[in-house]
């Protein structure tokens, strides 16, 4: 009797992709979807305002106040956070109609969605992007030009806090590269 080869379907399919604002969280995402169209990446309803050359249905679906209540009254959230005074969520059916299709669903959330997801879906695998260093954060944050210093301040008190979650990951990539880093995400979500 050999080893039992693992079912397709109980394969982890959900992949979370968590990290501290500013390690390049999107730009990993961007980068891996420009190689591999064909990867689904969920995406969340926010109430922040968009930044200049963001479309409403593709960065994000950008919502006022009430429509994100009336989201989360009518359950139509996986889950959902608030982050440096926005909230965003993960719009539960898209997800679950790509699961159930069989197909790899990557969601790219912060750590308070992540740890939701894991209460609710504990086969989801968690990977925590990691920043090469406390001062290369501080650097990115800083150097995207694209809030201002007391958004900035926030985003840097919640990344302090995020940095010490990563033992509840399933595993840590190091943003070093953004081709290696989209590279390692695939072969975990098992596309490439
Ligand atoms: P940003 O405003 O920089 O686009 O995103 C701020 C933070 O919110 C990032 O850490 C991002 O990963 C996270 N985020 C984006 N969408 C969601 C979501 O649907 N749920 C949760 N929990 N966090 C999200």
């Amino acid at each position: 009797r050999g080893t039992t080869p693992v079912p397709p379907d109980v394969r982890p399919r959900l992949t979370v992709l968590s990290g501290p604002s500013g390690v390049g969280k999107s730009t990993v995402v961007a980068h891996m979807r420009k190689v591999h169209p064909e990867v689904w990446l969920s995406v969340s309803a926010t109430t922040r305002k968009p930044r200049p050359g963001e479309r409403h249905g593709v960065q994000y679906f950008f919502v006022s106040d009430e429509e994100f209540d009336k989201l989360v009254a009518n359950g139509e959230l996986l889950e959902w956070a608030e982050f440096a005074g926005n909230r965003y969520g993960t719009p539960r059916r898209a997800v679950a109609d790509r699961l159930e299709a069989g197909e790899p669903v990557l969601l790219e959330i912060d750590l308070q969605g992540a740890r939701l997801v894991r209460e609710s879906m504990p086969e989801a695998q968690l990977v925590f992007l990691a920043p090469p260093s406390w001062d290369e954060l501080v650097r990115r944050l800083t150097g995207r030009g694209t809030e201002a210093p007391d958004v900035i301040e926030r985003r840097l008190e919640a990344a302090k806090i995020e940095l010490a979650a990563e033992a509840e990951f399933d595993t840590t990539l190091v943003n070093t590269s953004v081709e290696d880093v989209a590279r390692e995400l695939l072969a975990l979500m098992e596309v490439a």
